[in-house]
C-alpha cells in the first residue's frame, strides 16, 4: 500500500514537471502549438530572444529579400536597448510578441503578480516602440505554470508555442544540423521555432526558406494568431 502511494506520488510530481515543460500539453496555460494539416503548405516562423544588434538586421534583410512575414517574440529590457530594430521588425510587416522583459530563469518562479508586472512592463516597451499592440506571448524557456497561466490569462494574451523546434541554439556551428531537425518534422500548419540572436541565424534561414520554396510550402503568419 505504502510502494503504491508513494509510486502516485512520484508520477504525480512527474507528470506536474513534464507539464511545465510541454506547451502543448496546456495545463497550465492553453497555447497555440501549431497543427499537422494534411492539406495546407503553410507553416509560420517564429523568431525568439531578439532584438540582436546585427543578427535580426540579417534575419530580417532575408526575410525582406525572400517576401516572408514572421512573428518575433522580442525581450523588453533587449528592445529598450534597439529601439530602432524593434522599429525596423514592425515597418518591415513583422508581428511583435512578448517574450518576457528579461528572460532569466527567475521569471519561471515568479508569482502570478511578478509575472503580470513583468510582462505589462514589457509590453508597453514593445508597444511604445513600435506602434503595434502586443498580445502575443511565448514563455521563456517554453516553461509554462500556475503563476504565467494566471498572469497571460488576466492579461488576455494568446500563448504561441511551436510544433518543430530547431534546436538552432544547440548547434550554433552547425546549421546543417538544425536544418535536418526542422526538415524532417516540418508539415503544412507546423510553427517552427527558431531564434534571431545567432551568428548562423540568418544562413540557416535562406537554407530553410530554399528547402520549403523547393517542397512547394510557403512561410506565412497564420490568421488564427491575429
Ligand atoms: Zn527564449
Amino acid at each position: 500500500m505504502i510502494v503504491l502511494a508513494i509510486t502516485i506520488i512520484v508520477v504525480s510530481i512527474a507528470s506536474l514537471i513534464a507539464a511545465s515543460f510541454i506547451m502543448s500539453w496546456g495545463l497550465f496555460l492553453k497555447s497555440y502549438c501549431g497543427e499537422r494539416l494534411e492539406n495546407s503548405k503553410e507553416v509560420m516562423l517564429t523568431f525568439d530572444d531578439g532584438p540582436h544588434p546585427d543578427h535580426t538586421q540579417e534575419v530580417l534583410d532575408v526575410l525582406k529579400k525572400r517576401g516572408v512575414r514572421a512573428l518575433f517574440f522580442l525581450i523588453g529590457e533587449r528592445a529598450l536597448e534597439y529601439p530602432e530594430i524593434v522599429k525596423r521588425i514592425s515597418d518591415d510587416g513583422h508581428i511583435i510578441g512578448v517574450h518576457s522583459l528579461r528572460h532569466t530563469p527567475e521569471f519561471t518562479i515568479l508569482s502570478a503578480k511578478m509575472v503580470k508586472k513583468d510582462l505589462e512592463a514589457s509590453i508597453k516597451i514593445l508597444e511604445d516602440l513600435s506602434g503595434q499592440r502586443v498580445n502575443l506571448f511565448r514563455p521563456p524557456y517554453g516553461v509554462t505554470n500556475p503563476s504565467i497561466g494566471k498572469a497571460v490569462k488576466e492579461l488576455n494574451l494568446k500563448s504561441i508555442g511551436w510544433n518543430v523546434r530547431s534546436f538552432d541554439t544547440m548547434c550554433e556551428n552547425d546549421t546543417d544540423r538544425a536544418l535536418k531537425r526542422v526538415l524532417k518534422r516540418v508539415s503544412g500548419g507546423s510553427i517552427i521555432l527558431l531564434h534571431d540572436r545567432l551568428k548562423n541565424s540568418a544562413g540557416l534561414l535562406e537554407k530553410l526558406l530554399d528547402y520549403l520554396e523547393e517542397n512547394g510550402y510557403y512561410a506565412k503568419i497564420f490568421s488564427k494568431v491575429l
